[in-house]
């Protein structure tokens, strides 16, 4: 008992210890302390958002397309902030009571006050910082990390707020992944990061600020090509993570994908393998079954030890993504049971495949959270899997995709027609594209349909259940680009998104 107690003592002295100051904040940043008098002053927690700000607080405004944080600098002085992050150019002057450090740029000195906070945490805690990059699956192999982990290190006494931190729904940019990373303390042991990304240079903006002890690309495909023009360019930008990781880094790397066997090979780090098939991966899975309810099982194999994983959700992408969240809970340390329970634990969430139901029985898989050709293709095959005499799809446009638009949506439409979908309804700007790709592979004329709106997309499978061509057990998918806001012909349909 005397031994928790000081256990506990001491994790709420480091804690005391992680307080900002200013010095700190022009330590961490590189910036120019204005009143240096007041140098350790203590501060409160780093905020971007002048709406939120508590009195104390470190404010860094940012740029975005629309506003300019600078502009909000004497609201968050008259709330009382502690301290202004500011760019060189303002003109702003504080109250004496309120410090300011001049830097280059806002954006990256968040990075930085993330980089100094997880740096100096590490001196106080054994803990583990898990980076996730890729072009599909980042959130969900995130969530299942964090599931594998919390199973590793599960919330109790010593450990009141839980063990693991990981971010927040999709907060995966250069803005989200540091205030994601900047909550931590040394009453957690690991932390799961996702990273994306719509330009080079910012996925190693991000290595550089987390410093993840493990690094993990889940797969490379066609997303955002629009600004990397090809799947090189995707590849080198995802990659960024790899070639930013520290000498100590494990590298979790994806054998299915050659580019991404290409971007580990070419670096010297210590490396986890992982497959969905047995190809001589550390970890690989074997005897799949999706089975009808919305259950998925598989052998989950890493040397000569097996586990049987059960997962509670739809899609054989799935199936990678767990493959992957287990590779990097292995890594962390996880034991195979751990892997199993956390696995078992994890549920889709956010309109990621997402089980719903019309009033007459009629299945709808909700995946309208966003769309590319990779994640049109999964839920396209998952769609094919679910049963049921008869499938119907409500498709809208992949956006992002430049040069390779007109063939992305023609190919999905073929897609349609191989997989045998039954009813096809298709909106958005590509909706011509898409028809005519499953017009030429040979969907009936009557069966693809085109609609201005997404409403009389809705009312069309209205109709198709009143005429009993859908009817319970049948399944609809419905998925586009997080633009089109598809969830709310899912709402009209269900009545829940
Ligand atoms: P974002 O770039 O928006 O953050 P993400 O990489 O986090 O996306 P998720 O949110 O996990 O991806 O999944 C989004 C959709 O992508 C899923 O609903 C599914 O359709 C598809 N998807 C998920 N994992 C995979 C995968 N391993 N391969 C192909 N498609 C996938
Ligand atoms: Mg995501």
């Amino acid at each position: 008992l005397a031994g928790k107690r000081f256990f506990d003592d001491c994790l709420e002295a480091q804690c005391a210890l992680l307080a900002w100051n200013l010095e700190a904040v022009a330590r961490a940043t590189g910036g120019r302390l204005v009143a240096p008098s007041q140098a350790q002053r203590v501060l409160g927690e780093v905020s971007t958002d002048s709406r939120t700000i508590h009195a104390g607080d470190i404010f860094v405004p940012l740029k975005g397309e629309k506003f300019d944080g600078h502009a909000f600098l004497s609201t968050v002085a008259e709330k009382g902030a502690g301290c202004l992050v500011v760019e060189k150019s303002s003109t702003f002057v504080p109250p004496e009571n309120i410090a300011r450090v001049e830097v280059d740029d806002t954006l990256r000195a968040l990075g930085d006050l993330a980089r100094f906070r997880r740096r100096l945490v590490a001196t106080m805690q054994d803990q583990v910082v898990i980076g996730i990059t890729g072009s599909c699956g980042k959130t969900t192999v995130k969530e299942m990390t964090a599931a594998i982990l919390k199973r590793r290190w599960p919330a109790g006494p010593d450990y009141p707020e839980g063990a693991v931190l990981y971010t927040k729904g999709n907060l995966n940019n250069l803005i989200g992944m540091p205030l994601s990373l900047l909550p931590i303390t040394p009453r957690q042991r690991a932390a799961v990061l996702e990273m994306g990304m719509n330009a080079p240079g910012e996925i190693h903006a991000m290595a550089l600020s987390a410093e993840p002890d493990i690094c993990c690309i889940t797969n490379v495909h066609g997303v955002h090509l629009a600004g990397l023009h090809d799947l090189d360019g995707v590849a080198k930008a995802k990659g960024e993570l790899f070639a930013a990781a520290k000498d100590s880094a494990l590298l979790v790397v994806n054998l299915d994908d050659e580019r991404i066997r290409v971007l580990a090979d070419g670096i010297q780090r210590k490396k986890i393998t992982f497959a969905t098939v047995d190809s001589g991966a550390d970890m690989y899975a074997s005897e799949i079954e999706a089975e009808p309810g919305g259950v998925i099982t598989f052998l989950l194999h890493r040397g000569n030890e097996t586990v049987q994983i059960h997962l509670y959700t739809v899609g054989l992408h799935n199936v990678t993504n767990a493959v992957t969240a287990a590779a990097i809970g292995a890594a962390a340390g996880a034991t195979l049971a751990e892997i199993a329970a956390g696995l078992a634990d994890f549920r889709p969430g956010d309109r990621r495949m997402v089980q719903l139901q019309t009033a007459t029985g009629l299945g709808v898989l909700n995946d309208t959270y966003n769309a590319n050709p990779a994640s049109m293709e999964a839920g396209l095959k998952t769609l094919a899997q679910m049963g049921g005499k008869r499938t119907a799809a409500l498709l809208g446009d992949m956006l992002e995709l430049g040069d390779s638009s007109v063939a992305a949506h023609h190919q999905l439409g073929r897609q349609a027609a191989e997989l045998g979908v039954d009813f096809l309804g298709v909106v958005g700007s590509f909706k011509d594209k898409i028809a005519s790709g499953a017009l030429e592979y040979g969907m009936l004329p009557d069966r693809v349909r085109l609609f201005e709106e997404k409403a009389a997309a809705a009312a069309w499978i209205e109709s198709l259940q009143e005429s009993g061509e859908l009817t319970a057990g049948d399944w609809l998918l419905v998925k586009a680009s997080r633009g089109l806001r598809m969830e709310t012909i899912v709402e009209r349909l269900t009545g829940n998104t």
